[in-house]
């Protein structure tokens, strides 16, 4: 009997893989490589952590998550990788990053996965439990496990292997599944804001979004379909349906504007095209801010409070995560075990744990995996 099944091959598994004992864990991956999202993450260059980590960059149980990483933390990750020669570059925004490419990861991680037994290219159909045992079955095959870790991962990029098979499994013993939504991703739009798309390739170096009790940061993208770039990638993370509120100028003073005698589309730090599309949408003419109107005042200081409504998200095949997944009332903080199944473990993007853009959902991955090996050793 294997002591261990891992399901997937990804940033958790791998993890986890290489923290167990040689010759304990069999991986079954149903891609022919490993950690195949690692290599086109953070645009090719893996933004593995951060230096600014709390349970507040997260959505999901805010006492399970920091009990969890603060076991395993960003400098703990550093480490790690240090020891393995791999020194991580910090960048804007405190995010770590590998120094030339994502592969100096998955690489070291391919390699200590070695000291395990990998199935590639085979997909986990089920998991049923008999007794003190589990059988595993794949499309090709079935094992039979001593203990069975799902670190399967979430909907998002199904075109790299992602499945829902995590949720499959978890229900199948009684788990609440947290309505899986893809996150970290752009917003689709309602007729009212067509005009939006005329914009397609600008962007805005700075703006502040307002969503579910949270004010996201960052650069926002016009795209063809929609809204995209990091603030409104986080920003995906906390909405669920109806409005949010974009303030298009949020660190701009206004007396800027009442005491020139430049026209609004030069005084106001918007890129010319896209400044000219919301003050025509929004029914305010370019003179100087002190010729407006009272009312096209007011029009115009909305930028700073806009309505908009997103129609939708880009989906899973553009979203960077999958939010919700497996209720962690139902895990053991201590273990990642499930409270319900002896020897069911989950770890990783399964969990209804969710970090922002910047690291965050790596170094849950990673720390997930720790508590989960430590209990395993
Ligand atoms: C384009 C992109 C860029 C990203 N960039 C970053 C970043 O820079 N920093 C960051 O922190 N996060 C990033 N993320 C998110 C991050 O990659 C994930 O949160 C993280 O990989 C989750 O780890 P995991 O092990 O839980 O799942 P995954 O890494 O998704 O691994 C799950 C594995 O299970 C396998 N699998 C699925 N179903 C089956 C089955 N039925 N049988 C066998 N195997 C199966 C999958 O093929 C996959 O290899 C990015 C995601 C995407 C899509």
């Amino acid at each position: 009997m294997i002591p261990v099944i891992i399901i997937g091959g990804g940033a958790s598994g791998l993890m986890l893989a290489s923290l167990l004992p040689p010759k304990t864990a069999t991986i079954i991956e149903h891609n022919a490589r490993l950690g195949a999202k690692i290599l086109i993450s953070g645009g090719g260059r893996c933004n593995v952590t951060n230096a600014n980590l709390s349970s507040d960059n997260y959505l999901g149980e805010k006492e399970f998550i920091s009990g969890i990483i603060d076991k395993f933390n960003q400098h703990d990750m550093l480490s790690w990788c240090s020891r393995r020669n791999l020194n991580l570059e910090i960048q804007k925004n405190q995010q770590y990053f590998c120094p030339s490419s994502a592969k100096e990861l998955q690489s070291i991680f391919a390699s200590e996965a070695q000291k395990q037994t990998i199935v590639l290219s085979q997909s986990v159909i089920n998991v049923v439990k008999n007794d003190d045992y589990f059988i595993v079955k794949t499309n090709k095959d079935s094992f039979k496990a001593a203990c069975v870790v799902v670190a399967s991962g979430g909907l998002s990029y199904t075109t790299i292997g992602a499945s829902g098979i995590g949720y499959d499994i978890a229900g199948s013993f009684g788990h609440y599944i947290i309505k899986p939504a893809p996150a970290l991703v752009g917003f689709t739009l309602q007729k009212e804001q067509f005009f939006l798309k005329e914009l397609s390739g600008s962007s805005i170096e700075n703006v502040a979004i307002s969503v579910g009790g949270k004010k996201c940061t960052g650069a926002m993208l016009f795209a063809h379909k929609g809204i995209s770039g990091p603030c409104v990638l986080d920003a995906s993370l906390y909405w669920e349906k109806g409005g949010i509120e974009i303030d298009f100028l949020p660190n701009f003073d206004w007396n800027i504007a009442a005491y020139s005698k430049k026209n609004i589309s030069t005084i106001l730090p918007l890129p010319k095209r896209v400044l000219k599309a919301l003050i025509d949408e929004i029914g305010v003419s370019d003179k100087q801010y002190t010729q407006l109107t009272e009312d096209e005042k007011l029009k115009l200081h909305t930028l700073n409070s806009y309505k908009f409504a997103p129609a939708g998200t880009f989906g899973y095949n553009k979203a960077e995560v999958t939010k919700g997944g497996v209720d962690t009332n139902e895990i053991d903080q201590l273990t990642m075990m499930s409270k319900k199944v002896e020897n069911l473990y989950f770890i990783g993007e399964v969990l209804n744990v969710t970090g922002e853009l910047g690291g965050y959902n790596f170094q849950w991955a990673f720390s997930s995996a720790y508590a989960c090996a430590k209990s395993l050793k």
